[in-house]
């Protein structure tokens, strides 16, 4: 089986807008091979956000490959093999919300997040996105250029092994309580229809629905000083909400917690429920143009 660590950096919000990728292949317990590839996303639309992330420019992308192309010579190594991602959901989503806007099926393969290793192996309170658990572990890269970030989680995932005695990343699953998930080949998820006249509220409760099944949503994080908060979503008939049981989200204000949530960033998470938080992406992302369902509208948090 193929075991590879994999990197996108986006262009902007749209999880369909890879601008790069980084690849880092595993074998016999080292990296054995490295790749990155500039990818011109679908839509030529940079946040500034992103590019102070990532330091790419239209510039830079505006003669590479697009996404099916930059792919293609990777996509085999993906079929069947093991992806190691650190925040998987989002290099999860970036890649099957890119197949799915070429029309590609997305290839069988499984996964495991390195963020959650690193949480189990490495805990420090300071926190285990890359940046830092590079740097505690002594792994030197340029963060935020995805060849580079895909080789740091790739020796992430190796120091596990090497600390935990597992006899290969693989096998990390039968020493520490941590998920590989699998994906199912094919087009993978339900895309929304085009809303009729129902309005937003109706379009947004099922779309919610059809989301979450009707489970609860919650996200149990770690709060800045050592709190635990929720952030429950709640469907209105005026939408969708991120409530948020820490003093400003109880004080009805915007607080961390729920824009950590809205972006994706699991940092703090502590309830296992990440496959939820690609779904509240998705939720943001998918939702039909002209009725989307905001991120501020998220974000605001009413009393109950
Ligand atoms: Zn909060």
């Amino acid at each position: 089986m193929t075991c590879l660590a994999i990197d996108f950096e986006t262009a902007n919000e749209r999880r369909d807008s890879a601008c790069a990728v980084g690849l880092a292949w595993i074998e016999d317990g080292r990296v054995v091979r490295r790749a990155s590839r500039l990818i011109r996303p679908p839509e030529m639309r940079f946040s500034p956000g992103n590019i102070r992330v990532h330091g790419i420019l239209p510039a830079d992308v505006r003669d590479a490959p697009p996404f099916p192309v930059a792919m293609a010579e990777f996509l085999p190594d993906l079929e069947h093999g093991l992806i190691l991602a650190h925040n998987a959901p989002f290099d999860m989503g970036v890649l099957r919300a890119s197949l799915a806007a070429h029309g590609l099926p997305v290839p069988s393969f499984s996964y495991l997040c390195t963020l959650q290793v690193a949480r189990q192996v490495f805990p420090d309170p300071a926190g285990c996105g890359l940046g830092k658990v590079a740097s505690r572990l002594g792994i030197r890269f340029e963060h935020h250029d995805a060849g580079e970030d895909a080789f740091a989680c790739a020796e992430i995932a190796l120091a596990a092994v090497r600390v935990t005695g597992a006899e290969s990343v693989a096998g990390l699953t039968r020493v520490l309580p941590l998920r590989v998930t699998t994906l199912p080949p094919g087009p993978e998820m339900p895309r929304y229809r085009a809303p009729g006249r129902e309005g937003i509220a109706g379009r947004a409760a099922l779309s919610a629905r059809r989301q979450f099944a009707d489970a609860e949503v919650r996200f149990m994080i770690r709060g800045s000083t050592g709190n635990r908060y929720e952030v429950a979503l709640e469907e209105r008939p005026s939408g969708l909400y991120l409530r948020c049981t820490c003093m400003a989200g109880r004080n009805r204000r915007r607080c961390r917690h729920v824009d950590a949530m809205v972006d994706g960033d699991v940092t703090d998470l502590i309830s296992e429920n990440l496959a939820d938080v690609e779904r509240l992406r998705r939720l943001i992302e998918d939702a039909p143009a002209g009725h989307r369902v905001e991120p501020e509208r998220l974000r605001r948090v009413q009393a109950a």
